[in-house]
């Protein structure tokens, strides 16, 4: 298999950035920096991306219940990274990124090809969020948030979401999208602030009750079938 087809299925990087990855030289191919998108990558040949191993034959599904104070991301210099949550030796990549003060339902995996259907905008999982605010939820913020909010700096209209409004300042949020900062930008767009986001479910996936803060479980058979 080429080489960028394998970076392709062994990571949630799009296409168009592989290359971009490839040139900076962060791939390593038996050890040696490798730019050529068309190397031959054999069955047991080690690639490696920032020095992370990518080979893997069996992949790994993981739900955490991600606490507050946790970045989403591998390594960071000042905050603790919910990398330091999981005690498995794959290499994992977060499949929908939470904020570091956003809590619940985080998914953990090695396999692209199945994150990036859990959280490609064009494939319309719904995400569902319980969120709380600083100023009431309307029922104009419900009609807003139904007909899309304008994101100028993408230059794009959000997809119709629904809003459950439960009291006055907390309301369960489905989108299907997923985009930077989706949620908070949305409220604050309507003039409201989110003081909490907790991520219930995504696709077909909830957050296990049983599962303790900061705990994490392997995706049963069902759940990784039922991601969308
Ligand atoms: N939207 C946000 O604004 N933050 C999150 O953590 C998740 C979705």
């Amino acid at each position: 298999m080429r080489l960028d087809r394998f970076l392709f299925h062994h990571t949630d990087h799009a296409r168009r950035d592989i290359r971009r990855i490839l040139a900076a030289g962060r791939v390593q191919v038996e050890g040696q920096v490798e730019k050529d998108t068309r190397c031959e990558i054999g069955d047991f040949t080690q690639v490696m991306l920032d020095g992370k191993l990518l080979r893997d034959t069996s992949p790994v599904y993981l739900m955490l219940n991600k606490p507050a104070g946790y970045l989403s991301a591998t390594t960071d210099p000042e905050h603790p990274t919910v990398m330091e949550l999981i005690n498995v030796p794959e290499t994992l990549h977060i499949a929908g990124r939470l904020d570091r003060a956003s809590t619940g339902l985080l998914i953990l995996t090695n396999d692209g090809k199945w994150s990036r259907r859990l959280t490609e905008p064009k494939e319309n999982v719904p995400k569902v969020y319980l969120v709380e605010t600083a100023e009431p939820v309307t029922e104009e913020t419900h009609d807003h948030f139904a007909r899309g909010i304008y994101f100028a700096y993408e230059d794009l209209t959000t997809a119709p979401a629904d809003l459950e409004i439960i009291t006055p300042h907390q309301a369960r949020l489905t989108i299907y999208e997923g985009r930077y900062h989706q949620v908070k930008r949305m409220f604050h767009a309507v003039g409201n602030k989110v003081t909490s986001l907790h991520r219930e479910s995504m696709g077909g996936i909830m957050l296990d009750r049983s599962l303790e803060v900061g705990k994490y479980r392997p995706l049963t058979e069902a759940e990784v079938a039922f991601s969308s």
